[in-house]
């Protein structure tokens, strides 16, 4: 009868722990101890082909911002093309013009302008200023500069040497920042758009400024391709100013 009654208590014992088990994965509370952990079903990450080995940042992702930038400009077919996508897009990108083709397309500067864009000196004939004498290089700067503020009614604020080339120097004389760039997508050399992209692509992080030139309709294509993909990624387009001042 006393073994009986053991065995009775182990059984009782034993259905009660089953019973509560059973509770507990009906409420879900397993399935969802870890919820806060687990990414969101976003179509954006699965459509990416992301795999469940990939870290998911979404602070990262929302925070990403990218400049593209155009030297060389303008130019008279390739130029409204390239502000006609990049409105299309909400894209504010920033102009490094050179002074002379300012001075003969006002209307594309003028345009730039009022669509938001910002517009930088690039000289006035594209020439490597640390070859020049510190009054040529004043003249090339402070010439383009008054192109630029004839047509828009403002001083343009940065400027982007050719060829990269700067003197700290200059800066004494010519109240203006210079503005280089981290990612060089050599469109000028290889004319080709899988070319242009990729290296933009694989070149760009949080904070990159990517140089392009609108003179080449694959450089303008090369932009778009650019553009719709680090969108897709999350990546924010802002001017140069908006990078360099925030
Ligand atoms: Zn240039």
């Amino acid at each position: 009868m006393k073994k009986y009654c053991v065995l009775l208590i182990c059984i009782n014992v034993l259905c009660a722990l089953v019973l509560t088990f059973q509770a507990y994965a009906g409420t879900g509370i397993w399935d969802t101890a870890s919820g806060g952990t687990l990414p969101p079903s976003d179509s954006e990450y699965e459509e990416g082909g992301s795999s469940q080995d990939e870290v998911y940042l979404p602070d990262e992702n929302e925070k990403r911002r990218v400049a593209i930038t155009f030297d060389d400009g303008p130019n008279a077919s390739w130029t409204p093309k390239l502000l006609e996508g990049l409105k299309d897009r909400g894209v504010k990108a920033s102009f490094f013009v050179i002074g002379e083709k300012a001075q003969a397309n006002p209307n594309i500067i003028k345009q730039m302008y009022e669509e938001g864009h910002i517009i930088g000196n690039h000289t006035y004939s594209h020439v490597q200023l640390t070859r020049l004498s510190k009054e040529a290089v004043n003249e090339e700067i402070t010439k383009t500069s008054k192109v630029i503020q004839e047509i828009t009614g403002q001083d343009p604020l940065y400027v982007r040497p050719p060829f990269g080339s700067w003197d700290e120097e200059y800066e004494n004389s010519i109240p203006m920042i210079p503005v280089m760039w981290t990612v060089d997508t050599l469109d000028w050399k290889s004319k080709n758009v899988d070319s242009i992209v990729n290296r933009a692509l694989k070149g760009t992080k949080d904070n990159s400024i990517i140089l392009l030139h609108d003179n080449y309709g694959t450089s303008v294509e090369g932009a778009f391709r650019i553009i719709d993909e680090l969108q897709k990624k999350g990546y924010e387009f802002v001017t140069v100013e908006e990078l360099l001042l925030e």
